[in-house]
C-alpha cells in the first residue's frame, strides 16, 4: 500500500491459495483496516464452507470483485510481512505443471502445519512458558485459557466454547506472539521439547561494585560463596555481559558436590535468578571456530574440480566412493558459500539425517546452521522457517521438505545420497522428487547444486555423461582405508552338500565368528522386517492374508501377532490350520526379527541389537542404537536398509548381506539398480579408516552379472550394461514416465474404468507409448482395488507442458463420470 493513507477506503480483494485440493484460488474481500497491512505472500485466515476455518496465503490482490456472488471477509492477517516469498511461489508453480497437482496441495506440503492456523489445530502452553513468572501483559480471556491450558491442550472449538468467542484467532495469535502458546495439529506428537533449568546472576548484581559487596556479605556462607565464585569462573559476567543472560545449567554448576539448598537461598534472596529453556536436540553449541578442514590431496583435486566446473555448469555430480570423505569437501564448500553471503541447502535422505553427521556439521557451522527433520515438531519447523526468512539460519541441512523454506538467496545446494529413493514423496501429491526439484529451486536461485552419491541413480550418471551436469569422480576411500574384499556365499551349492544351517551359510557363520574374536563389529543386512514374510501350513499350504490387501501377513514374534506391512491389519497367530485344522503352521523365510534371534543363539557371547521400523519408531531409539553400536557395547548389528545409509562406524569389520537373491529378481526395471546400490551401499559400512573389511553375500546365484560386477568393484561395467538395458527397453534415463494409478472399492469398476481411461488415451495421444491397464503386483490395498496405466515419452519431441493438462483433461472426464462414482486418478510422474 505505497499509496500512503489517503486511500484507506479502496475495497481490495486477495486471491487466497488454500491448502485444499481444488486447483483454484479463492476471492475474499480484505476488511479496509487491514488495507494498510495487507501484502502478497502474507497468511490470512479465512472461512471456508460453512463452518471451517483455515489458514491461506495472499498471492494476489487487487480491486475486481468477483463475479456472481459475495465475498466473504479476511477473519485476520497472521504476518506482519509475507512468509512465502515470491520465489517460493514460483517453485510451488513449477511443481503444481510438473507433477500435475494442484497448488494447494503444493501448500499443504511446503507450509508446515504450525503456519496453519484453522479448525482442526490445537492448543498447548507453550513448554518454556510460566504465567507466574511472566511479565507480559494478558487480557482476562487470555487469562482463562492460559489457566485452562495448564490442564490440557484444547482444539479450536474447545477455545471457541470455553471463551464463548466464535473466532479465537486473534486471542491466539496474541497468546502465540507472547510465546505462552503453541499450535499444533493433533495427528503429530504432542511437542515435547527437553527444557533445562538454568541460574544466572540477577541484573543488579553484575557491576564490579555489586560483585564486591556480595562476596562481603557472603564471607560467613561458605557454601554459597562457593557456588557464586563457580558461576563467575564459567561465565564471564563482567567481560560479556550477554553471556550472564544466558547463565548456565543448573546442573552443571552444581555438580559435583555444591548444595542445591545453598542455591535456592542464593536465588530466593535475589542474588541468582533460575530459569528454564528449551534445548535443542543437538544441542546449542556455537561453531567452533578452531576447526579447520584437512582435505587429502585427493580431496583437494575433486574440491578444486568442482569450483572449476560450476564455472560452465550449474550442476554436477559428484560420484565419490562410499568412505571417500564427501562430507569434508562439502564443509568446504558450504564455508566458502556462507562466507559470499548466500544460503546454502544440503539436503539428506530422511534416515540418513541423524546426529552423527548433524553434530559434525553442528561443530563447523554453530546456531547459522538450522536442521528441518520431520521427527521434528511442528513447532521447531516453524522455528527453523521463521530463521531462514529472518536470516538467522543460513544453512539448513533438512529431509526432502525442506526444499519448500523461504529462501530468498540461496547459493549452493547439495543433494547428497541423491540416488535414495526417499527424496520422492509417494503419498499424497505433490508426488514430488526433492532431487529434481532442488535442480530448479537451484535454477531459480541461479544457485549451483551439487549431487552426490557413492552409487548414482542411472537417470543422474546418464545426465553427467551427457555433459548435461558436470562430473566429478573421488575413486579412492580416505586416508589408508580399502575397500571392501567381497565374498559370494553360494546357497544352491550349500542346499545340496547339506551345509546350511538354517538359512544361514558355513562361509557366513565363519566370518562372523573370525570378527566376533578380533572384537569387531559385524552388521547383517536382511532387507524384510518382522519375524517371517509367511505363515504357511505344512499339510494344506494355506497361507494367511490380509483381509484388505492383497497380500500375505507377516508374522511378527515380538508382538504376537501377523501383520499386514500394506494397511496394519493384524490377527493373532491361529493354533491350527482354519482349512484342515492342522496345527502344524510354520513359519517360513527369515525377516530380521528371526535373523537376530538366531544370531543370538549362535553367537550366545556377543550382544546382538536390531535395527528397523519396528525397533525405532520412538523417536529416540534409531539415535541409541546408533550411539550402543558406535561405543563397541553392540557386537552384531542387525537390520533392514536403515543400516545401509550414512552411517559410519570405525570397528565394523564384516558385512554380511543375508540374501541377495530377492532384491535382484524383484521384478522391476530398477531392481538391479536398486540392488546394487543397496549391496554397494552396505558393503560400504565395511572397514573404513583402518579396519580393512569383508562382505559376504549370501545368493543362489553367484554366477548372476550383477553380483559378478559388484565383487569386483566394476562400476563401469555396471552403469554400462544397465544403460544399454534401458536404452534397450525404453526406460528412463531415455524416456520419460508417467504412471497413472485407477483406485475402487470394486474390482469390476476398476477395471472398466482403466480400461475406458486408457483408451481415451491411447485414441488422443499418439506421440507416447501407452502400457496396461495392468495389475500392480500387490492388486488391492485397503480395500481398493488397484489398476495401473503407463505411458513412455520421448525423452524429446514431446512438448510435455501440453501433454500433462491433456491427460489432466481425459482424467477429471473419466474421474467425473457418473459411471464411477468414489473413483480416484492418481498420476505419478516419474514414478520410482
Ligand atoms: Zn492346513
Ligand atoms: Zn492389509
Amino acid at each position: 500500500m505505497d499509496e500512503g493513507t489517503g486511500h484507506h477506503r479502496i475495497t481490495l480483494f486477495a486471491e487466497l491459495l488454500l491448502p485444499v485440493p481444488i486447483p483454484r484460488l479463492y476471492t475474499y474481500r480484505v476488511p479496509f483496516e487491514m488495507n494498510d497491512r495487507v501484502m502478497k505472500g502474507q497468511r490470512a485466515i479465512v472461512q471456508f464452507g460453512d463452518r471451517k476455518i483455515i489458514t491461506g496465503v495472499i498471492m494476489n490482490l487487487h480491486e475486481q470483485p468477483p463475479k456472481g456472488h459475495e465475498a466473504k471477509y479476511l477473519l485476520e492477517l497472521l504476518d506482519e510481512l509475507p512468509v512465502v516469498t515470491d520465489v517460493q511461489v514460483k517453485l510451488y508453480e513449477w511443481i503444481r505443471d510438473y507433477y500435475m497437482c494442484t497448488l494447494g496441495e503444493v501448500l499443504n506440503a511446503g507450509l508446515p502445519s504450525g503456519l496453519k492456523l484453522g479448525s482442526e489445530s490445537r492448543v498447548q502452553l507453550h513448554p518454556a512458558f510460566d504465567l507466574e513468572e511472566s511479565t507480559q501483559p494478558f487480557s482476562d480471556k487470555e487469562l482463562i485459557l492460559l489457566k485452562n491450558l495448564e490442564h490440557d491442550s484444547l482444539d479450536y472449538s474447545g477455545v471457541s466454547k470455553l471463551l464463548g468467542v466464535r473466532h479465537p484467532y486473534s486471542i491466539l495469535k496474541s497468546l502465540v506472539a507472547k510465546e505462552a502458546v503453541i499450535l499444533y495439529e493433533e495427528i503429530r506428537e504432542k511437542y515435547k521439547p527437553r527444557t533445562e533449568a538454568r541460574v544466572r546472576l540477577a541484573a543488579t548484581h553484575t557491576s564490579h561494585e555489586a560483585l564486591e559487596s556480595l562476596f562481603e556479605t557472603l564471607s560467613s556462607k561458605p557454601k554459597q560463596e562457593e557456588i557464586l565464585l563457580r558461576y563467575l569462573q564459567s561465565v564471564s559476567v563482567l567481560a560479556d555481559p550477554e553471556s550472564n543472560h544466558h547463565g548456565m545449567s543448573k546442573k552443571l554448576l552444581l555438580e559435583p558436590d555444591l548444595s542445591e539448598s545453598s542455591l535456592n537461598t542464593l536465588v530466593k534472596h535475589g542474588v541468582l535468578e533460575l530459569f528454564h529453556t528449551i534445548v535443542s536436540r543437538f544441542g546449542d553449541t556455537p561453531a567452533d571456530s578452531g576447526y579447520v578442514v584437512q582435505l587429502s590431496e585427493a580431496q583437494q583435486v575433486a574440491t578444486h574440480n568442482i569450483v572449476e566446473q560450476f564455472q560452465t555448469k550449474p550442476a554436477l555430480l559428484f560420484h565419490g566412493v562410499t568412505g571417500s570423505g564427501k562430507t569434508e569437501i562439502y564443509i568446504h564448500l558450504i564455508k566458502q558459500a556462507l562466507e559470499g553471503g548466500s544460503q546454502v541447502l544440503y539436503l539428506l535422505p530422511e534416515i540418513a539425517l541423524t546426529t552423527q553427521i548433524v553434530q559434525r556439521l553442528k561443530k563447523v557451522f554453530g546456531i547459522s546452521m538450522g536442521v528441518y527433520h520431520s521427527r521434528f515438531s511442528d513447532n521447531e519447523r516453524v522455528e527453523i522457517w521463521r530463521g531462514v526468512l529472518n536470516g538467522t539460519l543460513k544453512f539448513i541441512i533438512g529431509v526432502r521438505s525442506s526444499i519448500f523454506l523461504p529462501f530468498d538467496n540461496l547459493g549452493l545446494v547439495i543433494v547428497d545420497e541423491e540416488h535414495d529413493a526417499s527424496y520422492k514423496q509417494q503419498e499424497p501429491a505433490p508426488r514430488y522428487n526433492a532431487r529434481d526439484v532442488a535442480l530448479v529451486l537451484g535454477q531459480l536461485h541461479f544457485a549451483k547444486v551439487i549431487l552426490g552419491s557413492a552409487t548414482p541413480s542411472l537417470e543422474s550418471f546418464f545426465q553427467a555423461k551427457q555433459g548435461k551436469y558436470g562430473y566429478i569422480a573421488l575413486s579412492q576411500r580416505y586416508g589408508e582405508a580399502q575397500m571392501p574384499q567381497i565374498v559370494l556365499a553360494d546357497m544352491h551349492e550349500a542346499r545340496i552338500k547339506k551345509t546350511i544351517n538354517g538359512e544361514f551359510s558355513q562361509v557366513l557363520l565363519r566370518h562372523i565368528a573370525e570378527a566376533l574374536d578380533r572384537k569387531e563389529q559385524v552388521i547383517v543386512f536382511q532387507n524384510r522386517r518382522g519375524y517371517s514374510p509367511m505363515v504357511n501350513c505344512e499339510d494344506c499350504g494355506w497361507v494367511p492374508k490380509c483381509i484388505n490387501c492383497a497380500v500375505s501377513l507377516t508374522y511378527h514374534q515380538y508382538r504376537h501377532a501377523m501383520i499386514c506391512h500394506y494397511c496394519g491389519y493384524r490377527e493373532t497367530l491361529p493354533e491350527k490350520c482354519p482349512s484342515c485344522s492342522s496345527t502344524r503352521l510354520k513359519t517360513v523365510g527369515y525377516g530380521t526379527e528371526k535373523l537376530e534371534e538366531e544370531l543370538a543363539l549362535k553367537f550366545p557371547d556377543a550382544i546382538v541389537q536390531r535395527m528397523d521400523l519396528d525397533t525405532t519408531r520412538n523417536k529416540t531409539a534409531y539415535e541409541l542404537i546408533i550411539d550402543r553400536f558406535e561405543k563397541g557395547e553392540t557386537n552384531i548389528l542387525v537390520g533392514t536398509q536403515m543400516v545401509t545409509k550414512g552411517l559410519d562406524f570405525d570397528s565394523v569389520s564384516l558385512v554380511g548381506i543375508f540374501n541377495a537373491d530377492r532384491m535382484i529378481h524383484f521384478p522391476d526395471f530398477r531392481s538391479y539398480e536398486r540392488a546394487f546400490q543397496l549391496i554397494t551401499q552396505v558393503s560400504g559400512r565395511a572397514g573404513r579408516r583402518s579396519t580393512p573389511g569383508k562382505v559376504v553375500i549370501q545368493t543362489s546365484s553367484v554366477e548372476h552379472p550383477l553380483l559378478q560386477m559388484v565383487l569386483h568393484h566394476d562400476e563401469a561395467a555396471f552403469y554400462g550394461s544397465q544403460l544399454e538395458d534401458r536404452r534397450a527397453h525404453g526406460y528412463p534415463p531415455f524416456s520419460r514416465l508417467i504412471e497413472i494409478t485407477i483406485k475402487h472399492s470394486d474390482k469390476s469398476v476398476c477395471r472398466n474404468a482403466a480400461q475406458e481411461l486408457f483408451d481415451r488415451i491411447k485414441q488422443s495421444v499418439t506421440t507416447v507409448r501407452v502400457m496396461g491397464p495392468g495389475e500392480p503386483m500387490i492388486a488391492r490395498v485397503r480395500n481398493q482395488y488397484l489398476m495401473n496405466i503407463l505411458i513412455k515419452i520421448p525423452r524429446s519431441g514431446v512438448p510435455l507442458d501440453e501433454l500433462k493438462n491433456h491427460l489432466q483433461q481425459i482424467i477429471s472426464i473419466v474421474s467425473q463420470s457418473k459411471t464411477y462414482k468414489n473413483l480416484r486418478i492418481i498420476p505419478d510422474v516419474d514414478p520410482v
